[in-house]
This record gives C-alpha cells, structure tokens and sequence, in this order.
C-alpha cells in the first residue's frame, strides 16, 4: 500500500524559492572580484537567478545543457549554481587552478555550450577558447567593468541578465535529473565527471545543515572558504539558502588578512576549508594575538588536519573544531567528527588526539571497512580496509563513462584505507595508493605526517615509499620548514621516534621550499614519488 503524501520532487529551484519567499531579507555578502563588498539578500538573489534562467533559455540553452563556471566564491556565481540547475540545465565548476590542457580535456569531454568566468581567469579562457565547444562567453562583471577581450561575442553577466525582464517560473523537473557536475582532480588516468542530481543535491544541503555538521539556521553566519568549484563548496550554497543562513563569500581574497577582516566585520559564525588554508590563518591569528570573536566553529576536511592544528583551535582560540571528510563523488560529505559531550570535557590534547579521527555516518550514508576479498572488517577500531560507502548522495556512476564504480552488492569503494571504531568513529589510515609496507607491517603516512607536524620546525610533511632492497618499502619525510626554523633532519627524527615505533620512523628528510598541491588542495604525491623515487 502506497502512501497518501504528495508526490513534490526535491529540486534545486525549490531550495532558493524557499530562501527568497521565507529568508528574504536575510543577507547574501560578497567580496567581488572587482573589489569591493557586495550587500545582497536571498530575494535577490533568487530574482536575479530566475532572470538568467530567463535569459539563456532566451539565448537557446535547454535542459541538460552544460554550463560551465570559471569563478571564485561570489554572487554571481551563486546566481549560476541556481539559475543554471533551476532551469534544468547543468551547472559545470571547473577548478581553475588545473592545468590548462587538463581543463581542456573536461571541457570537451563535458561538451560545455556556456562559460561563465571571472576577469581573474580571463586569460585563461582565452587559451582555452580554440579547444573547447563553448558557444557563448559570459564574462561575471557588468559592462562598466568588463575588460577587452579575445572571446568571440562575450556578454557581460550584469548585460546577459538585462536581456529578460519577464515573469520566469521554474520547470517541473524529474528529481533524479542532473543538477550539477564537478570533476575529481584524480592523480592517477583521466579526471572523471561526478553528475549531480536535483535529488541528492537537495537532500546532501539538508544532511550537512545539520548540528553535527555545519549547525545551520537563521541565527547564523557561514563562510565557504572552501571554493565553490570544489564539490560545490560542500553544498553550503545549498545548505545556506535550505536553512535561512547569512552566507558570506570571500571572492578572490583568500589570503589571511582578507579572511580575517571579512569574518570579523560580517561577524561570521562558522567557517570551513581544507587544513592548508587553515594553517597560515591560524599562524596569523597567533600572531595578532586573536581570533576573529564571532567565530564558534570550523569544519575542516579534504585532507587530513594536523593535531596541532586541532590544538591551537581548540586550545588557543577556543573555537569548537568538527573534522570532515567526504570526496567528490559524496556530495562531498561522509563523515564528521563532533565529540560526545563527555569527550569534549577531556583536556585539549586528550580529545585533539580523538579529533583527528574522520568521524561519525550522517544519516544519509553507510559505511563499511573490507578486507582485500571484500569480506567485512569488525568494528573495532584496529581492524583496517578499505572503507566503502552508499547512499543517496554518493555516486553511481561518472558521467559519459560505462564503467562500473560500484561493488556488485552496491557499495562505492572509497580508496581509503580505515578503521572504524565500536562507537561507529571512523579513522583514515591512508589512501589506499599511499599505504608505506615497511617489512611486511603497514605504515600509516598520514600518522607520521601528523606527528611530524607536532614539531615546532616543520611546516607542512607528506610521507611517501621509497623501495628499499631489505625492507620492501621504508617512509620518507619531505618537510617544509617553518618560518624562521632551521631545517633540523636528526631533531625532527628523534622527535617521531619519540612519539612511534622506530621502524615506523622515516630513514631521513628531504627539505624543500614548498610541496607540490594539486587543484584542490591536497599534496601530489605522485610528483614527489617521482622526485624521490618513490
Ligand atoms: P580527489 O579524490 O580528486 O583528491 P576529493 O576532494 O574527492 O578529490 O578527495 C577525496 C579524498 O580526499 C578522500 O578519498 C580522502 O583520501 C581525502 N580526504 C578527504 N577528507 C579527508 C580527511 N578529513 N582526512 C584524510 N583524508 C581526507
């Protein structure tokens, strides 16, 4: 027997329908490319989306087509997530920090009919522009600010919105249609198109609004510092517009000053990014002697924090700290750590300790860890596999491609190597590609990193295999050393072999000026394998 409930799909244009008629005047806050602050609202933001929905289907563009975004977290952009997905079309983030032959090759392979892109990245769609289908050029400015450019027939945004004046409704779409489109970085082959749907869309924003996430609602203030071209910002665009939030955009200015003022003058609430941003932000705060005051929480994930990190936060600024992990192909979200109440009144080391462990399930996914057969691992928090997830906002397939990702039981192998304990907390080891098997035992590169961080002259550390003709495999330490810090091999050794096993301690440590960061933040280790031999 069937239900008597209403059959409503759960579609993108609902969200900011929603946020315009209940949030209006709630305010949407921007820092522009062109400079300076931007004071919006939901409502308006909702107008202006339903009059690019307008224009470009005035312009041609139907459902399923792929618009694609070369754009910092701002307004406008904002505007595209919800004009473009409303109307049925498809909004593409493309990371721009890829490599331009790398964008290239998503372009195509995306079949992108509409670019929207920043004057930032202007030269760079104009490298692209003879290697990509794109037919029309929107450049996110308005014509007082609008640069001469190569692009053939390129409108200004602020020009293209003016092209409709009409009174624009939202179609009816089918729920599981295809919303948005994001790329993973992907290290290793071709990078692979992860096509959202309206449906997981709408039901990720509702999971990650929650108190154990991004705590969302009318009383608060959120900042993406993570980018929006990096698994849509981590539905906070969603999330933000689902619950009523303030939404604060940061634009171009990601340095720690410009964070640093706009949280403080917008009196933000809650944060997030990945722990590279995190790391000099803190260092500044350190040095100013304070955190922006409004700022209760951070959501910190996409590569594993350093305990320090979590300490300093935690400790030094008293800013609640909630660990994320998640990938591109969930939405992104898979878990977060919030700790239990009787967790939080330990000492900040104690609990620190605990923090850096990727956390609990949101009702939304399942997990699991298995062995090299598939069989499943115990819970206990030794045991580690490869974890596995489902659920409705994790992926069943990449777009334009036939192969199979998941298991036949259902279940999307992660890559990553956990444990999960009895309390249902789950703690990465490692991506499974850079587990170190040091004589026949498994050395976990992401703990020895972690350590390493706790030394006071070591700014950054990726530990990487080495082949070694007695042992297999033994880890090496490539170390960044903090400012003003004199790079000290044997200390920082006799550090790890303080806090590890002595055969989990790297042989030695190679310095360098900076590590190699791939698109989204993370350390390429595959670069340093090749450096070091790996
Ligand atoms: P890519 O897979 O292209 O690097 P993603 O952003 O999808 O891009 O990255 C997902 C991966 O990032 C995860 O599989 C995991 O290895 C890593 N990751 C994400 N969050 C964390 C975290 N909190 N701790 C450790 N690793 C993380």
């Amino acid at each position: 027997m069937r239900g008597r409930m209403m059959e409503m799909p759960l579609l993108v244009s609902s969200l900011i329908e929603h946020a315009g008629a209940v949030y209006g005047d709630r305010p949407v806050v921007s820092r522009s490319v062109e400079g300076p602050v931007v004071r919006s609202t939901w409502r308006e933001v909702r107008d202006r989306s339903r009059r690019l929905a307008g224009a470009l289907q005035n312009r041609g563009i139907g459902r399923a087509d792929r618009l694609a975004t070369l754009a910092w977290n701002t307004q406008r952009h904002l505007e595209v997530y919800y004009g473009a997905s409303g109307m049925g079309a498809v909004c593409h983030t493309l990371n721009p920090r890829l490599h331009p032959g790398e964008l290239a090759y998503i372009m195509d392979h995306a079949q992108d009919r509409v670019l929207f892109v920043d004057i930032t990245f202007l030269p760079l769609a104009e490298a692209l522009a003879d290697r990509v289908p794109v037919e029309t050029w929107v450049v996110l400015t308005d014509d007082e600010h609008m640069p001469a450019t190569t692009l053939p027939d390129a409108v200004s945004y602020e020009a293209l919105l003016a092209e409709y004046d009409g009174e624009w409704t939202w179609p009816a779409l089918d729920e599981y249609d295809a919303a948005s489109l994001c790329y993973t970085s992907g290290t290793t082959g071709d990078p692979k198109g992860v096509l959202y749907s309206h449906r997981s869309t709408v039901l990720h924003a509702w999971g990650v609004s929650l108190p154990d996430v991004f705590m969302l609602g009318t009383g608060e203030t959120i900042l993406p510092i993570v980018p929006q071209f990096h698994a849509n910002a981590w539905g906070i665009p969603y999330a933000a517009a689902l619950t009523g939030a303030k939404l604060v955009q940061p634009g171009p200015r990601l340095d720690p000053a410009g964070l640093t003022e706009l949280l403080t003058a917008e009196e933000v609430t809650c944060c997030a990014g990945v722990p590279s941003v995190f790391l000099p932000l803190v260092a500044a705060w350190r040095k100013a002697g304070s955190a922006p005051p409004s700022l209760k929480r951070v959501l910190i994930g996409g590569s594993a924090p350093p305990q320090s990190l979590i300490e300093a936060l935690e400790g030094e600024f008293g800013i609640e700290f909630f660990h994320g992990w998640g990938m591109t192909e969930m939405s992104p979200l898979g878990s977060v750590n919030r700790l239990t109440p009787a967790m939080r009144a330990r000492p900040v080391a104690e609990r620190a300790r605990f923090q850096t462990k990727q956390g609990r399930a949101p009702f939304g996914v399942e997990m699991r860890i298995v062995d090299r057969d598939g069989g499943e691992l115990p819970r206990d928090g030794q045991a580690f596999g490869e974890l596995q997830v489902r659920g409705p906002w994790v992926a069943a397939g990449y777009f334009r491609d036939d192969a199979e990702i998941v298991t036949d039981d259902g279940w999307f192998p992660t890559g990553d190597v956990a444990t999960i304990d009895p309390a249902g907390y789950m703690q990465v080891t490692d991506r499974t590609k850079d587990l170190i098997k040091s004589g026949g035992e498994w050395i976990s590169s992401i703990d020895v990193e972690n350590t390493a961080m706790g030394h006071p002259s070591v700014a950054m550390a990726a530990v990487i295999g080495i082949p070694d003709d007695k042992w297999g495999e033994r880890p090496l330490l490539v170390a960044v050393a903090a400012e003003g810090a004199d790079a000290d091999s044997d200390a920082v050794l006799a550090f790890l072999g303080e806090h590890m096993a002595s055969w989990q301690v790297p042989d030695r440590v190679e310095w360098l000026d900076a590590l190699p960061m791939g698109g989204s933040g993370k350390v390429q280790k595959n670069l340093l394998r090749e450096r070091f031999g790996g």
